[in-house]
Order: C-alpha cells, then sequence, then structure tokens
C-alpha cells in the first residue's frame, strides 16, 4: 500500500487473503464472536479475532498485532492514559492517528495501529494495549491510512468504543464488520454527540499530487472540531484548504497536515496565521517508509512550515515524536 502510485485503498487484495476460510455452515448471522486466538508466526504476533459468516461460509480474520516501538515507552502511554484526570492529554500514534483524553474520555482520530506497512516503524503502543482504553474512534475518510481493516477488525472484537463514520466509510464498515449500533454517522456540516464528546463536522475534500482536487474526492469525508475540555482541537482530516476551515477563525489545537496533497507548505501557513492556534501540531508525516511514489502523501514538511511562521506562531509549535506526551490547560 505505502509504495504504491495511488492513494491507499479501503482494502487491499492481501488482506483478503489472509481470511481464512475455517468451516462451513448453513447460519447467515453477520457475526459471531470468537475469544482472540494468539498465535506467534517467528516475531509477528497473530490474532485470529472473529469469525464472520458469509452465506455459508465461516470465515476467520487474522489481524497481525505490530509491537509498539519500545515495550517500556508503551507502557508508560498507557499509564499515563490511565492516570490524566485534568486538561487535554494529547499522544500522537504516528500518521493522523491521535489519542486525545479529556474529563475521562478517550477519543482517537484515524488510529492505525494494526497495519503491516507499519512493522518497520511501528507505532508508540499497540492496538491491543489501546483497545480496553479507548471510548470513541473518529474516522476521516475510507483510505487504509486513515480507515484501517485490520486496526477496526481488532477493536471492534476487543474494544467497546464507538465509531464515528462519514457515510463514505460505510460499506468499509460493514466489510471490517463494525455493528450498526456502534456507529455514530458524521455529515459535513452537521454537529453530533458521542458518549459525552461533541464534535462538528466539517467538509473534506481530498487532494492529490501538486496540490489539485482528487479525481475520486467524496463530499461524504470529514474533517473533525472536537470540544475536549473545554478546547476546541481541528482534525481536518485530508483535505485541500477551504473556506470551511478559515471561517473557523480560531482554534485552540490544531492538527494539520503539510503534505503535498493536503495544505503543503503555503496552505499550511495561510491556515495557521488565519485560525491562530495555541498549539500547533504537524500530522501525515514521518509514518510510512517513503518512496518516489507515495511521496505526495507519505512525506510531510513540518519544519519548513515552522521556519516561515512568525516567532509568537513558531513558539506554540511542537513537532512531536510519537508517544511524547503534550498536556494542554
Ligand atoms: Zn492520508
Amino acid at each position: 500500500m505505502a509504495t504504491e502510485n495511488r492513494l491507499p485503498t479501503p482494502i487491499t487484495n492481501d488482506e483478503r487473503k489472509r481470511q481464512l476460510t475455517r468451516n462451513k455452515c448453513g447460519l447467515n448471522s453477520a457475526l459471531l464472536y470468537w475469544n482472540p486466538d494468539f498465535i506467534a508466526l517467528g516475531r509477528r504476533l497473530v490474532v485470529l479475532i472473529w469469525l464472520q459468516i458469509v452465506g455459508n461460509t465461516v470465515i476467520a480474520q487474522e489481524v497481525e498485532v505490530i509491537a509498539p516501538a519500545e515495550e517500556k515507552l508503551a507502557r508508560q502511554i498507557v499509564m499515563e492514559i490511565k492516570r490524566h484526570e485534568a486538561g487535554l492529554g494529547i499522544w500522537w500514534t504516528g500518521h493522523n492517528g491521535w489519542l486525545l483524553k479529556a474529563n475521562g474520555v478517550v477519543v482517537g482520530t484515524d488510529l492505525v495501529l494494526a497495519d503491516p506497512s507499519r512493522r518497520e516503524n511501528p507505532p508508540p503502543v499497540s492496538v491491543a494495549q489501546v483497545a480496553k482504553l479507548l471510548d470513541v474512534s473518529f474516522v476521516t475518510h475510507g483510505h487504509g491510512d486513515h480507515f484501517n481493516g485490520p486496526t477496526t477488525r481488532y477493536l471492534v472484537s476487543e474494544s467497546d468504543c464507538m465509531f464515528v463514520l462519514p457515510v463514505s466509510c460505510l460499506d468499509e464498515a460493514k466489510r471490517f464488520g463494525v455493528p450498526p449500533d456502534r456507529i455514530v454517522t458524521a455529515r459535513p456540516r452537521e454537529s453530533l454527540s458521542v458518549r459525552g464528546v461533541q464534535a462538528d463536522a466539517l467538509r473534506a475534500i481530498h487532494g492529490n499530487k501538486k496540490g489539485a482536487v482528487y479525481y475520486e474526492a467524496n463530499l461524504d469525508d470529514c474533517g473533525y472540531v472536537l470540544h475536549l475540555a473545554g478546547k476546541t482541537v481541528l482534525q481536518p482530516g485530508d483535505s485541500v484548504l477551504l473556506e470551511d476551515h478559515l471561517f473557523l477563525k480560531h482554534v485552540d489545537v490544531l492538527l494539520f497536515s503539510p503534505t503535498e496533497h493536503n495544505w503543503l507548505i503555503d496552505d499550511s501557513l495561510t491556515a495557521i496565521q488565519a485560525l491562530e492556534p495555541d498549539v500547533i501540531l504537524p500530522q501525515h508525516r514521518d509514518t510510512y517508509p517513503l518512496s518516489e511514489q507515495n511521496r505526495f502523501w507519505a512525506q510531510g514538511f513540518p519544519h519548513e512550515v515552522r521556519l516561515r511562521l512568525p516567532e509568537t506562531l513558531q513558539k506554540r509549535y511542537r513537532v512531536l515524536s510519537m508517544g511524547e506526551m503534550l498536556l494542554v490547560e
């Protein structure tokens, strides 16, 4: 996925191949839960996560639990999340994946923790360590580096989190086995509430090489303004710069993507200067192995943006390392 000359797709053929046909029966129910069965394949830990009954075939889905980059850091993050009480706690898990905790509720955005493409650059915590902590998983659009099949399958089985999904993700959600009663549908320019968290869904229009709007851009994709601990957090998802962003006038925390297919450098500067955020955090960077083919979506330019900001805004700018905790009070 990460080496292809196109945007990540919702589900890969490899992923389909990893589905193991286990049995035959005549049932037609959608899902049958099964306790995870851990299988060590060399150094890889694989979990057979649940059985899906499609027609007459029972299928066991296989999810590889990517070990965290450093077990010690992972344990520290889990402890920080559990102990966090006041203010807004923020942890970057790579790419657009963030964990945010406020008022006892743990929220994730675009979590990609069990993607085999991350074996070389693993997340700071494993999906297994996060699953039981997570209350709400926000997803911006259906590409595999944002709405990730293996991660979602694991969370469906091992977490009781709710999924906030744009209409453009509902078909994939069905394939990933997300039960309808765990989905809150997000629509651009509408607000929603889930597990005590208020969010405003924003329009998002996906870009491509040279900053052009993507031919397959989907008007149902979303960004979000999350209201957490009295702060606003803007997660624009993958989108070219829109008036919808600038009309916000101010956000407390800005998560933004300085990549060729998002805001790159100039539009990042425009947005930051318009929104004057108190905390400025670049994302969509330093996660997937780079190639000439994927550079337009996998390479971010956080330092180039920072250098061109006035000093007052540079002071609010943090290029976080994965797993580093930031507390916003
Ligand atoms: Zn993306």
